[in-house]
């Protein structure tokens, strides 16, 4: 394995996602919208999961606008979902584009920054839900999608606090350990047995609706805007970290 592969060195080649089909879940705002363009952009034929039909609907004329291939929208509430639904998307992916090569596991909940002694309990299972199990639920609907490409790559989002946790992050922080682990447990069981690669990334801070949720008082125009913070994905999510599996890395620092 390479043990030198960084990246944030990374500059995507044009056409460096030609051929290819890549889930971005999230891909409405904030950095997986970001991605998903720099996707399209970069070849990429995107597939846009997110809960607001809406915002997926501007991505996708945005991707249209750069002449890149058209992208498909995949409604989904990751709180919601069931069997069914995740059955269903499978199958329009499978009919469509017959493999999937990339899944970008971006969407997540905040929940609240509150000490664990007063979290509520609902709250705290819908962000574990969102975050951990539905990514779980997903990867495990799509992997015989992922199985049929010749070098596919799964990539979770963790945090901060999913490395060294902070007082009153609460579920959030709890989740994306959680994520950590899923990363750690599904990579060398992958390994030997299909081309599939797992790994991490952890965006840094990053200026999008989220972090403002989270710093309501910062000075916003000081952070990196999504769009800056792209490369490090497509690293993560295309030819450039090929062999690379069950690994950590910052998208920024
Ligand atoms: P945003 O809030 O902008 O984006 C989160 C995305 O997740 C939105 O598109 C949202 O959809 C989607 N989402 C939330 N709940 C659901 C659901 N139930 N079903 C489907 N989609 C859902 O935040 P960021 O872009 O900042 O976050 C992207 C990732 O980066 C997250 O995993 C976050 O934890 C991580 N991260 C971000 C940092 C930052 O500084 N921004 C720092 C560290 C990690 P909708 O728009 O419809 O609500």
């Amino acid at each position: 394995m390479n043990t030198n592969f960084d990246p944030r060195r990374h500059a995507p080649a044009p056409q460096e996602f030609a051929g290819r089909v890549v889930m971005v879940t999230g891909a409405g705002s904030g950095i997986g919208r970001a991605v998903a363009l720099s996707l399209a952009q970069a070849g990429a034929q995107v597939i846009l999961l997110g809960r607001t039909v809406k915002k997926l609907e501007a991505v996708h004329a945005e991707i249209g606008k750069l002449g890149a291939p058209e992208a498909s929208i995949v409604p989904l509430d990751l709180e919601k979902a069931l069997a069914a639904d995740y059955e269903a998307v499978a199958a329009a992916i499978e009919q469509r584009y017959g493999r999937l090569d990339g899944l970008l596991h971006n969407a997540a909940l905040l929940g609240t920054l509150t000490p664990i002694e007063q979290y509520e309990v609902p709250l705290f299972m819908r962000v574990m839900h969102v975050n951990v199990t539905a990514a779980f639920v997903l990867t495990q609907y799509l992997l015989p999608l992922l199985k049929k490409s010749g070098d596919a790559a799964v990539l979770f989002t963790s945090s901060g606090v999913g490395a060294r946790g902070r007082a009153y992050w609460g579920a959030y922080s709890v989740s994306k350990f959680a994520l950590e682990g899923l990363t750690q447990v599904l990579a060398p069981e992958l390994e030997s047995t299909s081309n599939v690669r797992v790994n991490i990334i952890d965006p840094g801070k990053v200026r999008t609706a989220m972090r403002r949720a989270a710093y309501p008082s910062e000075d916003q125009q000081t952070l990196p805007t999504p769009e800056s913070l792209t490369a490090p994905y497509l690293a993560l999510l295309g030819p450039a970290s090929k062999g690379i599996t069950g690994q950590r890395f910052l998208a920024q620092g």
